[in-house]
């Protein structure tokens, strides 16, 4: 164990556990999926910022700290037990970031990043279309050349916040006769009130209007907004999928707080007689606790050199099964209309029911599992 690494990973969670008992709201703030609650969280995030919270892994030049992967798992414990708000940045800091780390030019960090950090702009990511989910690289959105750069067309859909964000990453077919669906596709990014954009909300179940399908009709993209080389977007874009799936989407700081929040719920609401509910709940303390040592593992290897591969499948399978199992928990500890109210664990439970189809479904997780860890035979399809 480095403990020079271990001391600078609890240093920096005591800094962030002060700021954030100064800060952190004293109120919930309106959900994130309203336009008066995205507002709201993107003032939240400016704060954060100012305390170069926002995406303590990122190097310090853009707002960030530097901080390793076992000092972002320490800042998420904090951060969710604090009772800190969602993030509505998360698909920017998460998934784009990364990926123009990785994949950017120096100017187009420089330009994209800071104002990222700071909640300015809050990007969407544009990847799924109505046909192209789970078989994604089946995706027919093009991006065709033209005058300094490229012109959009199509459908993408199922975008979290695009209604009510700025900006949007995407993978588009820019050369329909390459011999394979995953070649020819090129990742740009683009505004979601350039001309010739369109994005409708989709109604959805806690009827929030914040998610939206995006329609592109010759929308101008600049050269300067292509990642990496024409051609090459699946790759990048595949290069932060693991990531998403297997770390940073959904730290174990969160599930940590919810069964707290669980278990403190069962003081104050369980009947001590019965014993079902109570092992119920005694499972959720243990689920986010086993979660924690797994992810400690692959931030381990991570660290090591080794890349995280298809066991981010085992991970994104079991933080989406859990977490319903976690507010169903919570909803039979409450009264029986608990669920059709608008109260935390009944908000929690409906976004919960969506996470074993987001960041790849977890039928498409199961796959990978089972061929590419366990080498079992390819099933049907
Ligand atoms: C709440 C939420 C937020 C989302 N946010 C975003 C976002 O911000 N940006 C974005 O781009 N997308 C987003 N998505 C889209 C998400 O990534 C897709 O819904 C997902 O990849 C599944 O694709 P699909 O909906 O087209 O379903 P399909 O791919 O049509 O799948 C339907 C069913 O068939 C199963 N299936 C399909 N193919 C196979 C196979 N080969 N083997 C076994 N089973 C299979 C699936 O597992 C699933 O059960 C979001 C989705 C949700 C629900």
């Amino acid at each position: 164990m480095d403990l020079a690494q271990t001391a600078r990973t609890e240093a920096l969670r005591a800094e962030a556990r002060a700021w954030l008992r100064d800060h952190v709201p004293a109120r919930p703030l309106p959900s994130l999926e309203t336009e008066e609650g995205f507002a709201a969280h993107r003032e939240w995030e400016a704060l954060l910022h100012t305390g170069r919270w926002s995406a303590v892994s990122w190097p310090e030049e853009y707002g960030g700290r530097g901080a390793d992967l076992f000092g972002w798992l320490a800042f998420e414990e904090e951060y969710w037990a604090a009772g800190a708000p969602g993030r509505v940045s998360q698909n920017g800091v998460s998934l784009l970031a990364p990926t123009l780390l990785a994949h950017g030019t120096a100017e187009q960090r420089a330009r994209v990043l800071p104002p990222m950090a700071g909640g300015e702009v809050v990007w969407a990511q544009a990847w799924s279309e109505p046909e192209a989910g789970s078989d994604l690289a089946a995706l027919r959105s093009r991006a065709v050349r033209t005058e300094g750069g490229w012109l959009l067309s199509g459908q993408k859909t199922w975008s979290s916040r695009a209604a009510f964000a700025d900006r949007a990453f995407g993978i588009f077919r820019t050369d329909p006769g390459a011999a394979r669906p995953h070649q020819g596709l090129t990742y740009l990014m683009f505004g979601l009130r350039d001309p010739g954009v369109t994005v409708r909300p989709i109604g959805r179940l806690d009827g929030k209007p914040a998610f939206a399908e995006i329609f592109l009709d010759e929308v101008f993209v600049p050269d300067e907004d292509v990642i990496g080389e024409p051609g090459q977007g699946w790759r990048i874009a595949m290069s932060a999928t693991g990531d998403e799936r297997g770390l940073t989407l959904r730290s174990p700081g969160r599930f940590l707080a919810a069964a707290d929040r669980l278990a403190e719920l069962w003081r104050q609401a369980g009947d001590p007689a019965d014993t079902a509910i109570r092992d119920r709940v005694a499972d959720a303390v243990i689920g986010a606790r086993a979660y924690r040592l797994f992810t400690a593992a692959s931030a381990s290897r991570f660290a090591a050199g080794a890349a995280l591969g298809p066991e981010s499948s085992l991970n994104k399978v079991f933080w989406s099964t859990y977490d319903i199992a976690l507010h169903e928990t919570a909803l039979d500890l409450l009264d029986p209309d608990a669920e059709a109210a608008d109260g935390e664990w009944a908000q929690g439970y409906v976004f919960a029911l969506a996470g074993p189809v987001y960041a790849g479904t977890n039928e498409i997780q199961r796959d990978i599992i089972a061929e590419r860890l366990l080498g079992l035979p390819k099933g049907r399809r």
